[in-house]
């Protein structure tokens, strides 16, 4: 492993091309361009050599938000039962209009058949070439 003091520890940045670690020795979260992986830098603090990790678990670990909590959890349970509840009872609604509707349908399509045998038996009784109600 090459030892170098050329890379220079830097400010995060947008973070796409950062390493965050910790120092071996002091525990200083220290920042480093990602090229500096697997390289040994002296800490900016404590002054003692420190490994860069190759890959970056710390890197992940600095960039998430606070871990999650149990009482986080079971409010974010709490929520989704509330959704999943107003979702039963919406789907219910649904239904039980989509069962209205069809009903309604249903009543539209005989009248309309009633409709069609009524105006049928008024052209039949108007008699020859009138088969249309006037206006
Ligand atoms: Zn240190």
């Amino acid at each position: 492993m090459m030892q170098t003091a050329a890379v220079a520890f830097k400010t995060p940045t947008n973070g796409q091309n950062d390493l965050f670690f910790k120092c071996e020795h002091c525990g200083i979260p220290l920042v480093v361009p990602a090229t500096a992986a697997g390289m040994t830098l002296k800490c900016q603090r404590c002054g003692q050599p420190t490994t860069v990790p190759r890959s970056a678990p710390a890197s992940d670990a600095a960039r998430r938000p606070a871990p999650v909590t149990a009482e986080r959890v079971a409010e974010l349970q709490r929520h989704l039962k509330e959704n999943e509840s107003q979702r039963t009872e919406i789907n219910g609604y649904i239904n039980q209009l989509s069962i209205q509707l069809h009903r309604w349908q249903l009543r539209l399509q005989t009248l309309n058949e009633r409709n069609k045998e009524l105006t049928g038996e008024i052209g039949g009784v108007s008699g020859a070439g009138n088969s249309q109600l006037p206006g």
